[in-house]
C-alpha cells in the first residue's frame, strides 16, 4: 500500500486518506465483455495500492459496438474516429483527467480522438510496450485482430518508439484469431477449442524463437491465461487498466 494524500477526518472521527487522485475517463463498449474487465481491474488495483474502501474515480462512456464494428469492416475509419472524438468530448466534459480508450483495434484512430480533447489519451501500446521492454524481452509476439496484427498504427508503435521485434502468426492462423474474436469472444462465447487453436498458435511462435506474445486484443485474455503458454504472456486490457491507475496517482 503506498502513503499519499492528507487524512481527512469524517464523521465518528473515522480518518480517510485524501487521495489526488484524477479521474479516468473509460471508453468502452469495444467490446463490454472486455469493458467490464477494465472497470475490476482498475479498481482492484486502486484498492490494492490505496487499500481500505478506496476505489478509483471513473467517468465511462460506453459505445454500441454494433455500430463500431460495421465502419470498422467497411473501412470507414474517418466515421469511427468521429464517432469516438465525440464519446472522447463527452468523458471530458464528464470531469475525466485522462482517456482510457479500451480496446487495442480503435487506436487506430487514436490520433484523431487526442486531437478532439484537451486531455491526454493513455496508449496502449505504449503501456504494452513499456511493460515487453520491462520483462527484458526485445522478439515479440502480436495477437489481435487483422487491422491490429497487420497494419502499422499498432505494430510501427510498437518498433519504432520502442524498438521491438514484432512477429505476427501466418495468414491462416491470423485469419482465426481474428475470426475467433468478432464471431466468439466479443459475443462471451469462450470455447475450448479456440483455446486450444491459440494454444497451438502461441506455441509454435515461441518455436519460432519469439520470448512473449502481446495479447493485443482486449478480449483474449478471457480466453487464454498465463498457465496457458510456456513463454510470458502481456495482458494488454491488465496492462492498460493497471497503468491507467498509475497514471491517476501519480
Ligand atoms: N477489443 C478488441 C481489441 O482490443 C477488438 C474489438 C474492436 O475491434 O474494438 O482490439
Amino acid at each position: 500500500m503506498i502513503q499519499m494524500g492528507s487524512f481527512l477526518k469524517i464523521k465518528g472521527n473515522k480518518e480517510i486518506m485524501k487521495t489526488n487522485m484524477k479521474t479516468i475517463g473509460l471508453i468502452g463498449g469495444m467490446s463490454w465483455e472486455s469493458s467490464i474487465e477494465y472497470y475490476r481491474i482498475i479498481n482492484e488495483s486502486a484498492k490494492l495500492k490505496l487499500g481500505g474502501l478506496h476505489s478509483a474515480k471513473c467517468v465511462m462512456y460506453s459505445v454500441d459496438f454494433a455500430e463500431i464494428e460495421v465502419l470498422q469492416h467497411q473501412g470507414k475509419w474517418n466515421e469511427a474516429g468521429e464517432m469516438l472524438a465525440r464519446a472522447a468530448k463527452n468523458v471530458e466534459s464528464g470531469g475525466a483527467d485522462f482517456v482510457v480508450l479500451c480496446t487495442n483495434t480503435m487506436h487506430k484512430v487514436a490520433d484523431e480522438i487526442q486531437s478532439s480533447i484537451k486531455i491526454p489519451l493513455l496508449h496502449i501500446a505504449d503501456a504494452t510496450a513499456q511493460r515487453v521492454k520491462d520483462a527484458g524481452i526485445k522478439r515479440i509476439g502480436l495477437l489481435g485482430t487483422r487491422f491490429t496484427m497487420e497494419e502499422e498504427f499498432y505494430k510501427g508503435r510498437l518498433t519504432q518508439r520502442y524498438g521491438l521485434d514484432v512477429r505476427i502468426p501466418d495468414a491462416c492462423e491470423r485469419e482465426i484469431v481474428h475470426r475467433v474474436i468478432y464471431e466468439e469472444l466479443v459475443l462471451g462465447k469462450i470455447l475450448q477449442r479456440s483455446k486450444e487453436q491459440y494454444m497451438d498458435i502461441i506455441e509454435q511462435m515461441a518455436g519460432q524463437g519469439v520470448e512473449g506474445v502481446i495479447l493485443g486484443c482486449t478480449e483474449i485474455g478471457l480466453l487464454i491465461h498465463k498457465h496457458d503458454s510456456q513463454i510470458p504472456l502481456f495482458d494488454t486490457t491488465r496492462i492498460h487498466a493497471e497503468a491507467a491507475v498509475e497514471f491517476a496517482l501519480k
